[in-house]
């Protein structure tokens, strides 16, 4: 899809031109929809989350079979997550060709936290990046009928979990990468901008505009989520927009401008060529497609592109 102001075709890249004058951003109904130095300035980003997929060996073969089809962390910078306990192994195998990120870390520093990790302790085995509040831990156990949206807003403790948890990566040198996004009841009834908004405001009441603009923030709706239903390329870029717009409102433009805005909700080789042409999409958090080498291997190449 492409925007046309005037008869002048907004590019996905590049300069434009409109009436003669080279234009720095253009702004449609309050959100900035192009910005020159954000296209230039912004690396992409992806995200392989294994989930509870392969033991050590299996983690190191896959790993291996990864970097075997030339995919690095140059451009886009590209992180695997693979399962705690396998960390050290995806980390020592592709050293500093690729990233690595644990797909939980812990809002403590240490003690009694029976099956947590901590951030000084993926810091310490070579993993600099961690999802924080993705779905599948969050509402673990309950299954998507009765995921209501509610949970976060009543439990309010979990929105300084996730404050918790951002603290610890910024203490250990962590990039961390905050998931948020709707389930098909809030979007059903058509408040997914407004619970996506409340979602940034509460978790991120603690974090500085710069910390903000080191961070990744991903946007999956949860019906996309291992349920092979992808968001529209609109749909992806409206919410993903409506986040850089929330960020601009909080912190100004140039930490809007500034920060990476990922989507992931079943994003494979087929579709991810139209979601990452998507102006404000910057990247993808990818599951399924990312356990196939040859699968992630064109979704990167996607982006190269
Ligand atoms: C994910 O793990 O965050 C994810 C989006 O998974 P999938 O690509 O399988 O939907």
């Amino acid at each position: 899809m492409s925007l046309i102001v005037n008869g002048t075709e907004i590019p996905a890249t590049g300069t434009i031109k409109f009436n003669g004058v080279s234009l720095e951003k253009v702004i449609f109904d309050g959100v900035i929809v192009w910005s020159k130095e954000a296209i230039m300035s912004r690396k992409g980003f992806l995200c392989g989350n294994w989930k509870m997929n392969k033991t050590w060996d299996e983690s190191i073969a896959l790993a291996q079979e990864i970097l075997a089809t030339g995919v690095n962390t140059t451009n886009p910078e590209t992180v695997l997550a693979p399962a705690t306990c396998n960390l050290k192994a995806v980390a020592d195998t592709v050293g500093t060709n690729l990233g690595v990120c644990s797909q939980f870390v812990s809002n403590a520093t240490n003690g009694a936290y029976t099956g947590q990790v901590s951030a000084a302790m993926l810091a310490n085995v070579g993993c600099k990046y961690a999802i924080i509040n993705h779905s599948e831990t969050t509402y673990f156990g309950l299954t998507p009928e009765a995921v209501t949206g509610n949970e976060q807003a009543s439990f309010y403790n979990n929105f300084n979990i996730i404050a918790g948890q951002l603290g610890q990566c910024f203490q250990n040198n962590i990039t961390p990468i905050l998931c948020c996004g709707e389930n098909l009841t809030i979007r059903e009834k058509w408040a997914h901008k407004t619970w996506v908004e409340y979602q940034l405001r509460m978790s991120l009441a603690s974090i500085t505009a710069d910390q903000v603009e080191k961070m990744i923030i991903a946007y999956e709706p949860i019906w996309a989520i291992g349920t092979g239903k992808t968001a529209t390329p609109a749909e992806a870029e409206e919410m993903c927009s409506h986040v850089r717009t929330v960020i601009s409102e909080m912190y100004g433009s140039s930490a809007g401008d500034q920060v990476r805005i990922i989507y992931g909700g079943s994003m494979n080789a087929k579709n991810a060529s139209e979601l990452l042409s998507q102006t404000n999409i910057d990247g993808g958090l990818i599951g399924g497609a990312s356990l196939k080498p040859a699968d992630f291997a064109t979704i990167w190449n996607a982006f190269s592109k």
